[in-house]
């Protein structure tokens, strides 16, 4: 039997090539030796107090973006979070297996909190501290063996992989205790204009990524401002992070390791250099986006099968569990 794969992407804005590098490519090249359930992440993008006719727009998109970059619905099962009522019942349930003091050590929940207080905005929504526990859930529900993840989601998968065995100890072994699956080149991309933090679609700063919707030309401008040093001397250090990132973001669009690209790279000046990652970034995005067009009308169809499958997955493993839990 195929292990399975479980893994989602927020519907919060707009995909980044962050998005792409750390999560979507890696989907695609899994799905054939995998069972994928690959699913946008519309219940977390509620943390954001995101408008709805935004939200709807971007649940869209993503999945348009997923059939673009090469997710085959014959073989990987998409779908919307929230077609799925399972989710929102495994949370409930797996947050009185979790505790604040964990949910409130998580650093994406500092950072993400701490921003809001900077804003003059106090309110923390009780969401943002117990995300973790939908996603554990999400992952959970499909007894996932890997999930493949950026950086970023290290801590909260470690979490899970707690939650899971805490669950299997106290109620007799119910979930398969995932592994992750991260990235060899590109586990972390980080923003144009400040190469120490990570490139994010919720950025205020449309400067600071490359969206995958993004104008191409207007994406080549953005690389050719993106932070660097002054060294003008191309190879990757840890103390070049601007300059290593946009190496890593050419290796993994022209699907060579880093150590080839470097080579290729290494004898141009930046404004050379920025030529050329400028425009591998910019091919990649006419053909994406060429492709998104005509998957676009297929959308709405696509989930509803999906989302069949899920259920019936779902709605299986929930039955185990509130017998276990003595619901
Ligand atoms: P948000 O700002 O809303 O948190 P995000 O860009 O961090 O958005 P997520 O929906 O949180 O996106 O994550 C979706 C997937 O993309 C995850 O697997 C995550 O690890 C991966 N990912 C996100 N940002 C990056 C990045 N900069 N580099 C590599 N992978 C990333
Ligand atoms: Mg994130």
């Amino acid at each position: 039997m195929k292990k399975r794969i479980v893994s989602g992407i927020t519907a919060t804005g707009k995909l980044t090539i962050g998005n792409y590098i750390g999560a979507i490519k890696n989907f695609v090249n899994l799905q054939n030796k995998y069972e994928l359930f690959i699913f946008v992440a519309d219940l977390h993008a509620l943390t954001t107090n995101i408008k709805p006719e935004i939200l709807k727009k971007n649940k869209k998109d993503i999945m348009a973006l997923y059939l673009a970059a090469g997710l085959n619905p014959k073989k990987t099962t998409l779908f919307f979070q929230s077609d799925v009522n399972a989710h929102g019942i495994i949370n409930w349930i797996l947050e009185n297996q979790t505790t604040i003091g964990e949910l409130s050590r998580m650093t994406q929940y500092k950072d993400k909190s701490k921003l809001k207080k900077n804003n003059q905005n106090k309110m923390i929504i009780t969401g943002l501290l117990t995300y973790p526990t939908l996603m554990s859930g999400d992952i959970l529900l499909y007894n996932a063996d890997v999930v493949p993840i950026g950086k970023d989601q290290k801590q909260h998968l470690e979490l899970t992989r707690n939650i899971a065995k805490r669950f299997n100890n106290k109620y007799g072994k119910t979930f398969v205790v995932p592994k992750p699956y991260i990235p060899k080149i590109g586990e972390k991309i980080m923003s144009l204009t400040n190469p120490n933090k990570k490139m994010s679609k919720s950025s205020k700063i449309e400067k600071s990524y490359i969206a995958l919707l993004d104008e191409p030309e207007i994406a080549y401008k953005k690389i050719q401002k993106a932070m660097t040093d002054s060294e003008n001397k191309v190879y990757i250090s840890e103390k070049k992070p601007g300059v290593a990132n946009l190496i890593t973001i050419y290796a993994s669009l022209k699907n060579i390791d880093l150590k080839k690209a470097e080579n290729q790279l290494k004898d141009l000046n930046y404004a050379e250099f920025k030529k050329e990652v400028g425009n591998v970034i910019k091919k990649f995005l006419i053909n994406i986006q060429k492709k998104y067009k005509i998957y676009h009308k297929n959308v709405d169809t696509i989930a509803i099968e999906g989302a069949k499958k899920a259920n019936k997955i779902a709605n299986k493993a929930i039955k185990n569990i509130k017998n276990k839990i003595g619901l």
